[in-house]
């Protein structure tokens, strides 16, 4: 039987600090990312490579904090008009955790870049407010953790944008996408981490998510897949497959690359040896965890 905890709540989640040592789990980002290119997740969670995000990573980042604090208003509050107040707040909360991402803007001076940019993420929350009305919304959660034990031993985490339960308990799983990824890819992408969730919910109560959605906040259009039990089975025992290859692989170091055309989003061609790099010497299996998502991976 699997086991596991959450974290619920509408205040916004406490940060990973990295501080903890915890046993290495799967995340979504993760096993995306060794199953897209073994090196890549390498380089990603043993490795620890630093990246530097985009201004669009960045973006999706804010946004979604906005919104987790759009979520823990009074719903009467919950306006674009209260949600454009509170970007900036939000930046400069997130800029002092973060003060390296200050540097993405080079005309720290006039400001209009950033001012700029402010405008593309107040676009981006109208046209959340175009899809949904919070106002009508009353979440469980938002930015919840989750994690639990597969049966075989397998550590399932990561944090759930929202989750919306209804007072019948059907669940439903929501994800806001903010991101530049080309849309099919950016599609299969984002099905497999809501697959992901809902075997972790699942699993957590014994309950099949009734609803997965997703929000694409840049074209505002949203998806909703419902998915069934006997198909969770089955992406769990992939989820299985692709841990025990991470571990063989991470036993070995035999993290091999594989080409694509997402390497054009990677940002460690220079090492890669697809690219005429060589990768830094192994440096052996990471404790405490390569699980860990960061808060760009929770926002992509
Ligand atoms: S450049 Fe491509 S093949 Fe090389 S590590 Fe990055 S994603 Fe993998």
């Amino acid at each position: 039987m699997a086991n596991g905890s959450t974290t619920t709540g509408t205040a916004p989640a406490p940060r990973p600090t990295g501080g903890a040592t915890r046993r290495p789990a799967l995340s979504p980002s993760r096993a995306s990312d060794f199953k897209q290119c073994p090196l890549l997740y390498r380089f990603r969670a043993v490795d620890r490579l630093p990246e530097t995000p985009t201004r669009a990573q960045v973006r999706g980042t804010l946004v979604h904090s906005v919104l987790e604090r759009v979520f823990a208003l009074d719903r009467a509050e919950r306006t674009p008009d209260r949600a454009r107040d509170l970007l900036r707040p939000t930046w400069s909360q997130l800029s002092e955790e973060c003060p390296e991402w200050m540097e993405l803007f080079d005309d720290a001076g006039s400001g209009d870049e950033l001012a700029e940019w402010f405008r593309s993420a107040e676009t981006l929350l109208d046209s959340y407010f175009a899809l949904e009305d919070p106002r009508r919304l009353d979440p469980e959660a938002c930015e919840l953790h989750v994690e639990t034990e597969l049966g075989s031993g397998v550590l399932l985490r990561g944090y759930i944008d929202r989750l919306d339960v209804a007072p019948t308990g059907e669940i439903r799983v929501v994800d806001y996408k903010t991101g530049a990824a080309p849309r099919q890819i950016g599609e299969a992408k984002a099905l497999f981490q809501m697959k992901f969730y809902a075997v972790v919910l699942w699993r957590l109560r014994g309950i099949v998510p009734r609803q997965l959605k997703l929000l694409y906040l840049r074209d505002g259009q949203e998806l909703a897949y419902t998915p069934d039990e006997p198909e969770l089975a089955r992406f769990e025992r992939t989820l299985e497959a692709i841990w025990q290859a991470i571990l063989k692989a991470g036993r070995t170091g035999d993290f091999r690359p594989s080409p694509s055309k997402l390497c054009g989003w990677c940002s460690h061609q220079a090492l890669c040896p697809s690219f005429g790099g060589t990768p830094p010497e192994y440096p052996g299996w990471p404790e405490p965890d390569p699980g860990e998502e960061s808060l760009l991976d929770r926002a992509d």
